[in-house]
């Protein structure tokens, strides 16, 4: 049964690994294929330098990208049957007990520590290479080293509890630890929810209040049409890390606050800055934050009623390459080794947020003017340099929102 997991494991590695690698490539041809011409559907708001910018931009990301997918893979194999797994939980051994919560804690903060530094070189190149060459990035190198520092701080503040706590309702909860597990992690989200956009978000960006008397009365009178109460309108600077514009809701209940990028402001005029609002609103309205919750919620139950069934199995850990056998391990392996088999799932996932992205676009036009969410969209996607000529497949794959030529299709017949 052991080898029959190894098989199945690297088959679906092997699978997903291919997949992405296809689509990558896919993708790069076609941008490429598209580079020297602009659509005939935004030949009149897009200019041909602004579009083969767009396509490099693109490029560059994709190869990135492709670098990433096999050097994971291959961190993955390694930790797995490559026996590096094994060999930490031998080392944290030798100061824990290996059914301790120590032991388990001190091997899963370290693995997800490693992962994070293997990670970082991408992640620099990145910001300082891709978005640099580009004149996106706005971040100096200290900034980096400040919000590294903060998100290892909010990680050992609430990760690591978080952590001890699962790691402790598995250990003392019974057959029915999955269940109550699942319970501690939806309270956290929700918590979360609660406390990032008042306690959390501050501390890595400023918010002021929406200052130009002429937006403000405009985005009142959306809000009072839609039936919308805020805490409150606020202009964060997103400048301070990029030149990527951005509008957002943050908060649930009576914390929600509507949040729109300095950039943003900055670059569409007022009566797009409310078509991209009303377009917000729309998910809003439509309970699209609250749709995707209860599906993540769902999502995480299956998996942690999956895990209740393998933590037993000695199968489980010795196909995967660990002879030590413990909760923590399990679950460990479980975080490391299932999205190679998910991985199949992400279109289900995609498909579900663009028919979100079309029922917000419908919910904005009917309360503010579909010709000016055109506007800020077409504004949107080449300040950004989002291409408009994706690969189909690629898209329909990856991309959380529709292509830019299907959403502006789909707005004019609004
Ligand atoms: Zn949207």
């Amino acid at each position: 049964m052991s080898q029959a997991l190894t098989w199945a494991f690297v088959a679906a590695l092997a699978a997903a690994v291919a997949t992405r690698l296809w689509l990558a490539r896919r993708q790069m041809r076609h941008v490429r294929a598209h580079r020297d011409a602009v659509p005939p559907a935004f030949a009149a708001s897009i200019a041909l330098p602004a579009h083969q910018k767009a396509a490099d931009y693109t490029v560059a990301k994709v190869r990135l990208q492709m670098a990433e997918i096999v050097l994971d893979a291959l961190v993955l194999l390694i930790l797995t049957l490559g026996g590096l797994l094994q060999w930490l939980a031998g080392q944290w051994q030798r100061v824990f007990p290996l059914e301790s919560l120590w032991h388990g804690s001190g091997l899963i903060v370290s693995v997800f520590a490693l992962t994070a530094a293997i990670g970082l070189p991408a992640t620099l190149y990145r910001i300082f290479g891709i978005e640099e060459r580009f004149g996106f990035n706005k971040m100096t190198l200290k900034l980096f080293v400040v919000d590294a520092l903060k998100g290892m701080a909010l990680a050992a503040a609430l990760g690591v509890p978080l952590l001890v706590a699962v790691l402790w309702l598995m250990g003392t909860a019974g057959d029915w630890w999955w269940l109550y597990v699942w319970a501690l992690l939806v309270g956290f989200s929700l918590f979360m929810q609660l406390i990032i956009p008042s306690f959390i978000m501050p501390w890595f960006n400023k918010f002021s209040p929406l200052q130009d008397p002429v937006l403000v009365e405009r985005v009142e009178r959306l809000l009072a049409r839609c039936g919308f109460r805020s805490r409150g309108l606020y202009v964060m600077d997103g400048s301070k890390r990029s030149a990527h514009g951005n509008a957002f809701f943050a908060g649930v209940g009576a914390a929600k606050r509507i949040v729109l990028f300095d950039t943003l402001v900055l670059r569409l005029s007022p009566a797009e800055v409310e078509a991209v609002l009303a377009h917000e609103l729309g998910h809003y309205k439509l309970h699209h934050v609250r749709k995707n919750l209860a599906f993540s919620f769902a999502f995480t139950l299956a998996s942690l009623f999956i895990l209740g069934l393998l933590v037993g199995q000695p199968w489980f850990y010795e196909g995967l390459g660990v002879q030590s056998k413990s909760l923590p391990i399990a679950l460990l392996l479980f975080i490391l080794v299932s999205p190679a088999f998910s991985f199949f799932l992400h279109p289900l996932g995609t498909l579900l947020s663009r028919k979100h992205e079309f029922e917000a676009d419908a919910y904005a036009t009917h309360h503010a003017a579909a010709g000016d969410l055109e506007h800020a969209l077409v504004k949107l996607y080449q300040d950004n340099a989002t291409t408009v000529t994706p690969d189909p497949l690629h898209s329909a794959f990856y991309d959380s929102h529709p292509p830019a030529a299907m959403r502006i299709a789909r707005l004019k017949t609004l």
